[in-house]
């Protein structure tokens, strides 16, 4: 058996960043920024009112109350037509861009309409700039918005737009076929015969595929036939940049994705020394990375989670590839025994009164994937007898709901 973290490193050292695109910046979302990008425009563009009320003098007001001529009215979207002279106001709403020889607003609420709205009185002394939101004052004309490195999120994708910016440089979105191996597995919802066995694993790996910020391309189901399984293979990754196999890959009389991948290209095969998920298989076929995942179904998601997730993330640009380990209290025992691995215990975590703290998810069996479906995280059980009720262990969140 490996260590976890070589077979990591060995993995990673193959999964180099791909090349960069330019994408309009809604299928940006969690890609990383390849340049730098700038701003062309000030954000806002102009000076306008933060609040509904009325753009004045604020000279005017310094003896408030004050009665003032209302010589219009701006809304969102509308350009002054004249400017505010002394003992004046326009009414004017949020986004509204101040109107000449106005230097403040005061808000409707400090206000009192007379005479139908032709005059109104200023009840409160407001400063010069009150309430006013000044052009460039979110970004500045020419600064540099965002880093190359940035990983973009949905505000990213926000000002990319608020910029009117339609294409942004990324590195590319890995594109990673999935393809499912063994005689036994069918998919849909016809009758289980004796021995079959729905294929859940290209369903799940898909899913993780495009949670990781991948996207995933569907390779179907081959049975253990070594041809079907080449040519299987061969399809991902032509079309490609990385292609995850499931099943065949431990010791059965049929788990002819070994063979197949040895004659294919550069493999190793490795016994890694965690549990689940142990067996795996690793190489490049044409240059492209295919990784030879375990077929027990917490397995191959696991295997996902520790060896091709963070893979895939090099792919994308990601400095962080692993995620961080946080420190958890055991709430009630898990229990394992010396085997030479490292356990990987679907928990439930919370966090609560300051820390956070885990408790079994369920039956810890390779095959028991709801119980998968019930955790929210894997805590990190080093080799020997486990965490006792009270005991600290490390835990991977894999997400919070
Ligand atoms: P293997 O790694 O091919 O020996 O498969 C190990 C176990 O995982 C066997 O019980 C398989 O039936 C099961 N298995 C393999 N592939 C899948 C799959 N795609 N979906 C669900 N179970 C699978
Ligand atoms: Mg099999």
């Amino acid at each position: 058996m490996i260590p976890l973290a070589e077979a990591q490193r060995a993995v990673i050292d193959r999964c180099a960043p791909l090349p960069t695109v330019r994408v309009p910046p809604l299928d940006a979302l969690g890609c990383l920024t390849a340049a730098a990008v700038l701003a062309g425009e000030a954000v806002p563009a102009f000076d306008n009112t933060a609040m509904d009320g009325y753009a004045v003098r604020s000279a005017d007001t310094a003896d408030a109350p004050v009665t003032l001529e209302v010589v219009g009215t701006l809304a969102a979207g509308s350009a002054p037509e004249g400017a505010v002279g002394r003992g004046q106001a326009v009414r004017i709403m949020t986004g509204a861009p101040i109107p000449p020889g106005a230097d403040a607003v005061i808000m409707v609420e400090r206000t009192r309409r007379l005479d139908g709205g032709d005059r109104v009185v200023a009840e409160a002394h407001v400063p010069v700039g009150n309430h006013i939101r000044s052009a460039g004052e979110d970004l500045e004309a020419g600064t540099v918005v965002f880093e190359p490195g940035e990983v973009l999120q949905p505000a990213h994708v926000g000002v990319l737009a608020g910029l009117g910016i339609g294409a942004v440089e990324v590195v590319r979105r890995p594109r990673v076929g999935v393809v499912s191996t063994g005689d036994e597995l069918v998919d849909g919802p016809e009758p289980l015969a004796l021995g079959q066995v729905r294929d859940s694993n290209r369903y799940s790996l898909l899913s993780l595929v495009r949670q990781a910020g991948a996207e995933g391309v569907d390779l179907g189901m081959v049975r253990d036939d070594p041809d079907a399984i080449s040519a299987a293979i061969s399809a991902g990754t032509e079309t490609c940049d990385a292609v995850l196999t499931s099943g065949g890959v431990s010791m059965g009389d049929y788990d002819c994705v070994k063979l197949v991948l040895d004659e294919m290209g550069e493999m190793s095969w490795m016994q890694v020394a965690i549990k689940p998920a142990k067996p795996f298989a690793f190489g490049m076929v044409g240059g492209t990375p295919v990784f030879g995942l375990p077929g027990n179904t917490v397995s191959s998601m696991v295997s996902f989670e520790l060896l091709a997730r963070p893979a895939l993330r090099r792919m994308m640009g990601h400095a962080r590839l692993h995620r961080p380990l946080v420190q958890a209290t055991a709430a009630a025992p898990l229990r394992r025994r010396p085997d030479g691995k490292i356990h990987f215990a679907r928990v439930v975590w919370a966090y609560r009164d300051g820390g956070y703290e885990v408790r079994s998810a369920g039956g810890q069996g390779s095959h028991q994937l709801s119980s998968l479906a019930a955790a929210n995280g894997l805590a990190v059980l080093p080799d020997g007898h486990g965490a006792a009720e009270g005991d600290v262990v490390d835990l991977i969140r894999l997400h919070e709901d």
